[in-house]
């Protein structure tokens, strides 16, 4: 039930129609960990600057997250992030990235990082993604983000470890840059080809499909009446992905299992986008994810066509 995720850990400066904060805690790796944590134990991997205040820290280490990997440079600044959202919720544009002390990092992870049963490579350098792959014995299941940014400065390097995943997670946009194909099952096809036996692509308030070997699933976003930042849903519902697996021991990772896991993604990144920030999920409980997951069950039958409700 351990999940190891490499990933940015951030101050974010975020701007939405609702309102702002110009220095919260975020990053790629802190929102899937602090999802992941409502499923099992998560080892963070990263480096924090001297800035990094230990109210934070504290943040990171909610329900048992262990910090013991991420790495404290005291003359080093920590990941930037500043973003901007439209009345659009789904779109965003990046005002600033300052990458700080992820410059310079080299992982170098602790035995308990390494003997993981889930890992998850969060939105990052390539490069360092494939660091603690390298290091990892030999995890159960492995799951790749990745964003605009890397597949435009780092393309080579990000196909290298898509390479060894087992799923990658990306948004619609994403991997319409990353293959070229303007039809997303295209894509989807060319990301299989490559070695990965799934593809998700998270769809923002339209929810997220999910392609495999076994065929194709979709599920919506659970609908909210309110939504005030966006910012780290896409990390929270691949913690709510890995963190179901996780929780899943032993059992083998097909299309029936990542489709459940969506589920679970999808209602946890529904509670995060209803506060700024990890604000809401660092006091969510599993029994409110587990209603919405019902709640998205319900929502997303309807009924066989028998042979006399088939039009003819
Ligand atoms: P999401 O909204 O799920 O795409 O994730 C947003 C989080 O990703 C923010 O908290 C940022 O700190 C972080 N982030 C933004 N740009 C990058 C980047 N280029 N590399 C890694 N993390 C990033």
């Amino acid at each position: 039930m351990s999940i190891t995720v490499v990933g940015s850990i951030a101050y974010d400066a975020v701007h939405t129609p609702f309102g702002s904060r110009e220095r919260m805690l975020g990053g790629a790796a802190t929102h899937f960990s602090l999802a992941a944590s409502l499923f099992g134990t998560v080892r963070p991997v990263g480096p924090v600057g001297g800035d990094f205040a230990d109210r934070e820290m504290a943040v990171l280490r909610t329900r048992g997250t262990i910090v013991d990997d991420v790495q404290v440079v005291p003359d080093g600044t920590t990941f930037f992030w500043a973003g901007r959202y439209g009345w659009d919720l789904n779109s965003r544009d990046t005002l600033d990235t300052e990458l700080g002390v992820f410059g310079e990092f080299e992982p170098q992870l602790s035995d308990a990082a390494r003997n993981c049963d889930v890992l998850f490579l969060a939105n990052i350098q390539p490069t360092l993604q494939a660091s603690v792959l390298d290091q990892c014995t030999n995890p159960r299941w492995v799951g790749l983000d990745s964003m605009n940014f890397w597949i435009d400065s780092a393309r080579r390097e990000l196909v290298e470890v898509i390479e060894r995943v087992d799923c990658v997670v990306l948004n619609d946009d994403e991997f319409r840059l990353l293959t070229g194909q303007a039809s997303l099952a295209a894509a989807a096809r060319e990301i299989l080809a490559l070695g990965p036996t799934a593809v998700i692509a998270k769809q923002g308030k339209y929810g997220a499909v999910l392609f495999t070997s076994e065929g194709f699933f979709a599920l919506p976003a659970y609908p909210l009446e309110t939504v005030i930042d966006p910012t780290g849903a896409g990390d929270a519902f691949a913690g709510g992905v890995a963190g179901y697996i996780a929780a899943q021991r032993e059992r083998e990772v097909d299309h029936t299992m990542l489709s459940l896991a969506m589920a679970y993604g999808t209602a946890v990144a529904s509670f995060n986008v209803e506060e700024f920030g990890t604000e809401r999920v660092a006091r969510l409980t599993l029994d409110e994810v587990n209603g919405r997951v019902r709640d998205l069950h319900r929502m997303t039958q309807f009924p066989h066509p028998s042979p006399e409700e088939t039009l003819a």
